[in-house]
């Protein structure tokens, strides 16, 4: 099969583009002819590596796709082939006490597709059964495909997680990003204000497009936590959705007291410093989480495939020129999603 992959760490130069054999589905695993991938912060984390990550090579990058069954395992029950499906990269065992519990996204063995196994930017693909999702015929395998890992972040954060409610008020750190995009849409849908925080004009009115109630361009003015207090009448936000890291202090001090902030990653580096004052003071709350248990990915789904949510596709490459892909992505230029079209 055609695929894109890497046998070495490294910039996006260490991506090749040929033949690699075509996978073969075990017993419980389905056998997907993708026809979308999307990109996500993560490939280019898992391009480059870290310390402690073990990749059988050559790997294959790519956490969400979408396609046609092309052949299922002795045990699959749900599928046969033709069907259009959509992938949840989010890959629990199925039978430890977290995936027992609903919480596959704990899994004491969790894999995260693209990452710790073969992903998507190829023609090919096997994943378990319970991680295939039947999409509805008028759903495209593009939007499906740019949905999957960021609709059931955001979702399982702001609302299992999170627990917003209608009438709160959000600030979203980030305008553009694939998390941020689907965040600012899943708070609208439950109810709530929105202001959102980005980093200049062209992105916030794209961000108020899709629902974005209060724009703050920091462009302008970088102390935005000042203006959120402004424009909150010196009260703040009752929730931050901060997967930058590193704006945690400004996220703090722009939460209203009782407030909760919300993470699900640090694109501004692992690593920052906090002032304790602030949380304790604030009785402010730390939520952290990762993709979602299976019932919040197929939820999510579910509002996707009525309309509800739609994410913004910024462009889209062939298979061939994921490296283009990557780099663009890199850039920070884009709004929402890149795609790559397979077949
Ligand atoms: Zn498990």
């Amino acid at each position: 099969m055609k695929a894109v992959y890497f046998d070495r760490h490294g910039d996006s130069s260490v991506l090749q583009y040929g033949e690699l054999p075509t996978p073969q589905p075990k017993p419980d695993e389905v056998l997907i002819h993708l026809h979308t991938a999307a990109l996500n912060r993560l490939d280019l984390w898992t391009r480059r590596g870290w310390q402690g990550l073990k990749l059988e090579f050559p790997h294959i990058p790519g956490a969400d796709g979408a396609g046609i069954v092309e052949e299922v395992g002795g045990l699959v029950q749900s599928f046969r082939g033709g069907e259009r499906v959509v992938i949840n990269p989010n890959i629990g065992c199925g039978r430890c006490e977290f995936c027992l519990a609903g919480k596959d996204n704990l899994c004491k063995n969790w894999h995260l597709l693209g990452e710790t196994r073969r992903g998507t930017y190829a023609e090919y693909v096997v994943v378990p059964e319970r991680n295939v999702y039947h999409l509805p015929d008028h759903l495209s395998f593009e939007v499906a495909a740019a949905s999957a890992l960021v609709f059931q972040t955001a979702w399982h954060s702001l609302i299992t997680r999170g627990q917003l409610k209608p009438g709160e008020t959000v600030l979203i750190v980030g305008a553009s990003g694939g998390v941020n995009t689907a965040s600012i849409q899943i708070a609208k849908f439950a109810g709530a204000k929105v202001i959102v925080v980005g980093s200049n004009s062209e992105k916030l009115a794209r961000a108020k497009e899709i629902g974005a109630d209060i724009l703050i361009d920091r462009s302008i003015d970088e102390a935005w936590s000042k203006q959120v207090y402004l424009l909150t009448e010196k009260r703040g936000v009752d929730m931050v959705v901060d997967n930058v890291g590193s704006t945690f202090m400004q996220s703090f001090r722009a939460a209203s007291k009782g407030g909760r902030i919300l993470t699900v990653g640090n694109t501004g580096g692992a690593q920052f410093e906090i002032d304790n004052r602030l949380i304790f003071g604030k009785h402010l709350t730390i939520i952290g989480s990762t993709m979602s248990p299976q019932q919040d990915f197929r939820k999510v789904m579910e509002l996707i495939g009525e309309g509800k949510f739609k994410p913004p596709i910024d462009r889209v490459f062939p298979l061939s020129e994921a490296k283009n892909a990557q780099d663009y992505l890199e850039s920070g230029n884009q709004f929402g999603k890149i795609v790559l079209e397979i077949s």
